[in-house]
């Protein structure tokens, strides 16, 4: 130890007390001057409805992030939407549902004010906050929406039509058991028409609702005055050959021919779902795009001179020497005339796919406008173009076995906002007078302009 008697251990002593103290005093400093943590959110809405949800990222520059807070100051008034402490972590993405009106928010201008804290030890005690600032308009109100008509009776795996009238929606449609259907404007009055579909595995229990959501998510919901009753489906069997199946699947699948013959069923399972869940996303997406007219005009037309080897909505067993290789319900009518067999379209609209098609191999795709289409597949040779107009009776393909068709046929399918449905009822001039047309009367709006 230092003493008196020994100069040179006190001036040691008294540096390494100096530089102690430096070091603490440098530490706490530094302590002191580490920032709050870092804020950001993954959305800056300037207009806000009843519930806003919001993903906030977090990160600590020292310590564990603790404290998170949301709060909406109108006018001085303030609300608490959101707190928590029990963070824990340096970094963190957390989803905040923001309830606002629940938490008493007004309509009108106003702040959500996001703050975050951190778990680091200040030697001021107050640890700084991260702050973000949102100003926003808080809209309360969904928008209006009425039905003006629609079709009374719609069938699973049938069509329908509703007339609706809102105003300051941005989106408006009419869902059924899950599916939406898009409504398109009609004339400058606020009315709109969704042209929709049951689906076929109707539950027996979903209502068709015609649904408005504005910018700030408020939705209005109106049930469709339409009764559906479920239907049973009709069955039937197609018994593949173990040849058929090794000539076709290599080409669909694009994989080796080896591979295929090695287990044909397990490639035709391969070919049913994953090819199946393709053309499912393919008339989907050109469902989106259609136009905003109807194109059609009067009845749909078959394929002349041809008979239905297979119909709508036959639930259908692949058989391969007796045994079940997959199940699946048919999505469309199989008209077979003689080879290659000239194939008119429909009925008018646009072309907007002409090319392979998955299982339907070379396949035609016409837009009738307001989300109908028609699918013209197994096509030998392909007459017309995307983009191209084409009349009701214009030769768009011939016939032919291309994709999973076993002999020269016309796989036809009606397809409403993505789903497939009866042809029959597009064949029938009468229903679609007493189910579309007069219904688009009824609500005031021409389906044409
Ligand atoms: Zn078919």
């Amino acid at each position: 130890m230092a003493t008196l008697s020994n100069p040179r251990g006190l001036l040691t002593t008294v540096v390494v007390v100096l530089l102690g103290i430096a070091v603490a005093g440098g530490t706490l400093l530094w302590r002191q001057s580490v920032g709050a943590p870092t804020l950001e959110i993954d959305r800056s809405p300037r207009v806000v409805g009843r519930v806003l949800e919001v993903e906030v990222h977090a990160r600590a520059q020292r310590g564990r992030l603790s404290t998170i807070r949301v709060v909406l100051e109108q006018g001085d008034r303030s609300h608490d939407l959101f707190a928590s402490d029990s963070l824990k972590t340096t970094e963190a993405t957390i989803p905040i549902p923001l309830r606002l009106r629940e938490a008493g928010a007004l309509e009108g201008e106003g702040r959500l004010l996001f703050y975050v804290g951190d778990d680091f030890w200040r030697p001021r005690g107050e640890s700084p906050e991260a702050q973000l600032v949102l100003p926003v308009l808080v809209d309360l109100t969904p928008p209006p929406l009425e039905v003006r008509a629609a079709t009374r009776y719609p069938e699973p795996g049938g069509a329908g039509l509703a007339v609706l009238a809102s105003q300051g929606a941005t989106e408006i449609y009419v869902e059924i058991q899950g599916h939406r259907f898009r409504a398109h404007p009609r004339g400058d009055e606020g009315l709109f028409v969704s042209l929709f579909a049951v689906p076929l595995d109707y539950d027996g229990q979903s209502t068709a609702v015609a649904i408005a959501e504005d910018e700030a998510g408020n939705r209005q919901r109106v049930e469709l005055p339409a009764v559906i009753r479920a239907r049973a489906m009709k069955t039937g069997s197609v018994d593949l050959s173990e040849e058929w199946l090794a000539r076709r699947l290599p080409d669909l699948l694009a994989e080796d021919p080896d591979r295929v013959k090695e287990d044909v069923g397990a490639a035709f399972r391969r070919v049913s779902i994953d090819l199946r869940a393709e053309a499912l996303r393919k008339r989907r997406e050109l469902s989106e795009q259609s136009d905003d007219q109807a194109q059609w005009k009067g009845s749909f037309r078959q394929l002349p001179n041809s008979s239905v080897l297979s119909g709508f909505g036959v639930q259908r067993t692949y058989r391969l020497k007796g045994n079940t290789l997959d199940e699946k319900v048919h999505q469309g009518f199989d008209l077979a005339s003689v080879r290659h067999a000239r194939i008119p379209a429909a009925n008018a609209g646009r072309v907007v796919w002409a090319g392979p098609l998955t299982i339907y191999g070379n396949a035609v795709v016409v837009d009738h406008g307001l989300g109908l289409l028609t699918l013209y597949g197994h096509c030998s040779s392909l007459q017309v173009q995307v983009g191209e107009r084409v009349e009701r009776g214009q030769i768009l393909a011939l016939t032919g076995a291309t994709g999973l068709a076993v002999g020269d046929h016309l796989h036809f399918e009606v397809i409403v906002g993505g789903l497939p449905v009866t042809p029959l009822q597009w064949f029938d001039r009468a229903w679609i007078e007493s189910h579309i047309e007069s219904v688009a009367r009824d609500g005031g709006v021409d389906l044409r302009s």
